[in-house]
């Protein structure tokens, strides 16, 4: 799959596309990234990519021909690699919030063009005419989409086959529905006792069916306390067993045994 990112700011993904798990996905072109900036498609001498908002008012507004000039050359680009047309993505506080479907939606995709705003947003008319989904990172404001769109590519990139060192391991995740779509469990390392605090005896005890069983219900009191509609999300989808429900009511009746 291929991302197309425009930005003003190509400078901020190099150290995250060289870094962690994921560079593999990126080196390898599993999730092929191509940087573009507007400011190389802008005119005169000084490139200007932004101008203050029609009607007055603070900040400064991104100008809607250079991102144009811009995005016209990288569907080119696409057509001419016979690379498959992808949805124009805009990050923007009023988007869609970005959750686990919506990852493993883009992750089974071929790729997007992901747009990143600067100063006060971008011109709506380049907006109204190119952009077919804007995504949200939740309700803050960031002084930019880059961030946006590495979290993006960062969670698409660890679901691709191969990218995390332990094949299985997102599997386990939070939120994952082919699993249950719980919250994970908590985890421990070396150790054994720290500072006082010593490992849940059972992580110790090498019986795997209790210890599957201690996560199994960490996973549910933690969901249930801190997410009780993605317990119900499982109940509906049938992910949980009469014994989850036995230890759910349990839980319900007595709610100090929840630490
Ligand atoms: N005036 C805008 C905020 C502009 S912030 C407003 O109040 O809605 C500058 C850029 O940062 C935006 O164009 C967008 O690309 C990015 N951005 C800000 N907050 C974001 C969020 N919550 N999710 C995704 N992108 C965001």
């Amino acid at each position: 799959m291929r991302f197309d990112v425009i930005t003003l700011f190509p400078e901020l993904f190099a150290p995250f596309l060289v870094s962690g798990v994921t560079r593999r996905a990126y080196e390898t072109g599993l999730v092929e990234v191509k940087l573009w900036n507007p400011r190389d498609f802008a005119e005169g001498s000084y490139r200007r990519v932004d101008d203050r908002p029609f009607g007055g008012g603070p900040g400064m507004v991104m100008m809607a021909e250079p991102l144009a000039l811009c995005l016209e050359k990288i569907r080119d680009e696409r057509a001419a690699c016979g690379v498959a047309n992808v949805p124009t993505v805009l990050f923007s506080p009023i988007g869609e919030t970005l959750d686990h479907a919506g990852v493993e939606a883009w992750s089974a995709g071929s790729g997007a063009v992901l747009v990143c705003g600067r100063y006060e947003g971008l011109d709506q008319r380049f907006i109204a005419t190119y952009i077919d989904r804007q995504i949200s990172l939740g309700d803050f404001v960031l002084s930019g989409g880059e961030i946006a769109a590495m979290a993006l590519l960062d969670a698409v990139a660890r679901l691709q086959p191969g990218v995390l060192n332990d094949e299985g391991s997102h599997q386990l995740d939070s939120f994952n529905p082919a699993l249950d779509g719980l919250l994970d469990c908590p985890h421990y390392t070396r150790p054994e006792s720290w500072r006082g605090q010593p490992v849940p005896p059972i992580l110790l005890s090498g019986n795997h069916a209790q210890i599957e069983r201690w996560r199994r219900e960490e996973r549910l009191a933690l969901t249930q306390r801190q997410r009780p509609e993605l317990v119900q999300k499982a109940r509906v989808a049938g992910h949980l067993t009469a014994r989850d429900e036995a230890f759910l009511a349990d839980l319900f009746e007595n709610p100090e045994k929840d630490a």
